[in-house]
């Protein structure tokens, strides 16, 4: 069998055509233009792309955009002042603290002092906590899962996973635990393996839903995937490509996507696959921010 590519970056251009269609929508029928501040402390370059791009597709999509670029040194009190002006001002419905962020802060403490009903990146604990309890029409659901499970139902078909075994491999915060209360919410039932799992080749193989949030290159080989099933690689590994010429590099999932591509019925590619899901996500959660505020049904994706 040779799988089905699922094309993240196609399904990211339809989420993102749909926001910008029912932004304008949302602005014709209550006049609320969704708006999103995203702050960065610090010149980490890498961090740097990230918000310029959030930014440019914040603008794309038709939003009110704001971006703060704060310097290194800035205190935690000051950060802490910025979130709570945020969370004050009516005219922004999402806010994202670009992480990590430099030593000094406390990081966690940054991330709860979000208003929950604008923590677009669901890391806050009320949201994690509605996510963990069933609540999921009510958090706002961590990005990268979020977009993976987009693209899980469109590749399957439908949003009911009954009957269907999920592994996911991973436990952070970020990917793998929600990842996992998306897919239980979805009726799928669900295995979670991480570091200490044993034989975890094995428990791969009984898996319809295979995804990979681990941050180790082409861990996953082919012959650990079951035929036929979806796998969602959320891994994103830069390796060495020598072959391209030296000092060259490039990008890799945490499957083995060759051999896996053979045994499978759908598999995302990296890059191409979750990655550009991520942000088109950040954009559904800052729409649906700014449609509860309005009392209007966020679209579904
Ligand atoms: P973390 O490092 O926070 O978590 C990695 C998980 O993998 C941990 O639970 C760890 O287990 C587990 N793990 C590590 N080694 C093994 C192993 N040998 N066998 C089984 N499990 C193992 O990573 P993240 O969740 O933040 O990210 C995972 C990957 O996803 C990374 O490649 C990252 O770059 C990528 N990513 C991609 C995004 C996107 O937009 N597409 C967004 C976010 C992340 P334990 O808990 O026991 O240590």
């Amino acid at each position: 069998m040779t799988a089905r590519v699922i094309d993240g970056k196609e399904v990211a251009e339809d989420v993102v055509a749909t926001v910008k269609q029912a932004t304008a929508e949302l602005k014709a029928k209550t006049g609320t233009v969704p708006g999103i501040a995203v702050v960065i402390v610090g010149e980490d370059p890498a961090s740097q792309v990230y918000v310029r791009s959030k930014g440019k597709k914040a603008s794309d999509c038709g939003f009110h955009s704001e971006t703060f670029e704060l310097p290194a040194e800035t205190s935690e009190a000051d950060l802490l002042a910025r979130v709570e002006a945020l969370n004050a001002d009516p005219a922004i419905h999402g806010i994202l603290v670009q992480l990590p962020l430099p030593r000094h802060i406390d990081e966690d403490k940054v991330v709860q002092a979000i208003a929950p009903e604008k923590d677009v990146d669901g890391f806050h604990y009320i949201n994690v906590g509605k996510l963990g309890t069933g609540a999921i029409a009510e958090a706002f659901v961590p990005c990268t899962p979020a977009g993976s499970m987009v693209l899980i139902r469109r590749a399957l078909g439908t949003g009911d996973l009954s009957g269907l075994t999920a592994v996911v491999v991973g436990r952070s915060n970020i990917v793998g635990k929600p990842m996992a209360n998306l897919l239980l919410a979805a009726n799928a039932t669900v295995t979670i393996a991480h570091s200490r799992t044993r034989d975890l080749p094995a428990l791969c193989r009984t898996a319809d839903i295979l995804v990979a949030a681990v941050g180790r290159p082409e861990m996953i080989a082919g012959d650990w995937v079951k035929p036929g099933a979806c796998v969602i690689d959320v891994g994103i590994n830069r390796i060495d490509a020598p072959e391209k010429g030296e000092g060259k590099t490039r990008l890799v999932g945490d499957v083995a996507y060759a051999g896996a591509a053979e045994i499978a019925g759908s598999i995302t590619p990296v890059p191409g696959g979750v990655g550009p899901m991520t942000i088109a996500m950040l954009m559904a959660n800052t729409l649906a921010s700014a449609c509860r505020a309005a009392g209007v049904e966020p679209p579904s994706y």
